[in-house]
């Protein structure tokens, strides 16, 4: 049987208020790190490493490449705690790296981008697809929303993207019960959509207030985060928030080369997909503008072609039944 996972442990506070005497192992972009690394000075950095890409050979190859002195490894199995500062690419290789070496993570968001901080799995590219690894949920979350406020806006609340793609996702899950495609372990359960439903709701409202990088407007997007989160969890699925809008931005990513955020492919996508389901977009548009979500940086073309493939890329991947496989 598999575990129901949990949530890290959260404490609101700056992140020139933390005290870490531990020997830390470092994960971080150089954009991210040089962003805080002026509020961070209470960390004791043994070792850093910088990630560039999603996959478990990049993620091995930093471990062992060597630095002039010491490998990271080595470096690692000295150090007894992992830090993660930086967005959800940060996130998925600490939580990797962190399981690997057996040490605790806590993991510093510079921006609220997706739900990887919170979540059990990694996410890595493989085949032309995303596939989630199991890896570790961190111990420990520290959100500074001052730090997150000053983000760029693009990135600041695109987490919203991830809380959002319920509207798409779940209308999937009972679209597939209805079609009597559901596998087992993934059947239809009425109260969890209704739950899913009211966490959509809750996001929408928080919109405007978290895209301006209002503090309140970013804890309630946090809260919704997490609620969609753990409501996955419990189930041992995503299905109330990963459909056809997730598979559309796989296959869009794969088509045009990796290097868009997450959400500048999900937001366009929930938009496109909810659109196909006969869903009204316009809330879905207005919160998406509200947190500053670019809409249009994936070219006509490019959405065209995706369309075309999506049901035969949703069939060679197996992904769970939804829209995308009958377009
Ligand atoms: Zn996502």
């Amino acid at each position: 049987m598999k575990p129901f996972w949990n949530l890290p442990k959260v404490e609101l506070m700056s992140f020139a208020e933390i005290e870490d005497k531990r020997k830390a192992l470092l994960v971080t972009s150089a954009p991210a790190w040089n962003a805080v690394k002026v509020n961070l000075k209470g960390l004791n950095v043994a070792s850093k490493i910088e990630v560039t890409e999603a996959t478990t050979e990049h993620w091995d190859s930093l471990l062992t490449a060597d630095n002039g002195r010491q490998t990271a490894l080595v470096n690692g199995r000295r150090s007894a705690v992992v830090y993660a500062v930086g967005g959800g690419l940060t996130a998925d290789a600490s939580k990797y790296l962190a399981a690997k070496l057996s040490l605790p993570l806590v993991v510093l968001p510079t921006a609220l981008s997706v739900d990887a901080f919170i979540t059990w799995a990694s996410g890595i590219r493989k085949d032309g697809c995303v596939y989630y690894i199991e890896t570790k949920t961190p111990e420990h979350l520290i959100l500074d929303l001052d730090i997150i406020a000053k983000a760029p806006a693009t990135i600041r609340a695109a987490g919203i993207t991830d809380v959002m793609s319920i509207a798409t996702g779940a209308w999937d899950w009972k679209f597939a019960h209805e079609q009597g495609k559901n596998p087992a372990g993934m059947e239809f359960i009425p109260w969890v959509y209704d739950n899913a439903q009211s966490i959509l709701s809750g996001v929408l409202d928080c919109a405007e207030a978290a895209g301006r990088g209002d503090k309140d407007g970013l804890k309630t997007l946090y809260d919704c985060l997490a609620m969609e989160v753990q409501l996955c969890n419990q189930i041992g699925h995503s299905r109330p928030e990963e459909g056809s809008e997730h598979y559309f931005a796989y296959a869009v990513e794969n088509e045009m080369g990796h290097g868009l955020p997450h959400g500048d492919l999900v937001g366009p996508a929930i938009l496109l997909i909810a659109k196909l389901q006969g869903q009204d977009t316009a809330p879905l548009e207005k919160a998406l503008k509200a947190c500053n979500i670019p809409l249009d940086n994936i070219p006509q073309d490019m959405i065209d072609c995706t369309l075309k493939l999506l049901p035969e890329y949703t069939r060679r991947h197996n992904l769970p039944f939804g829209i995308a496989h009958t377009l």
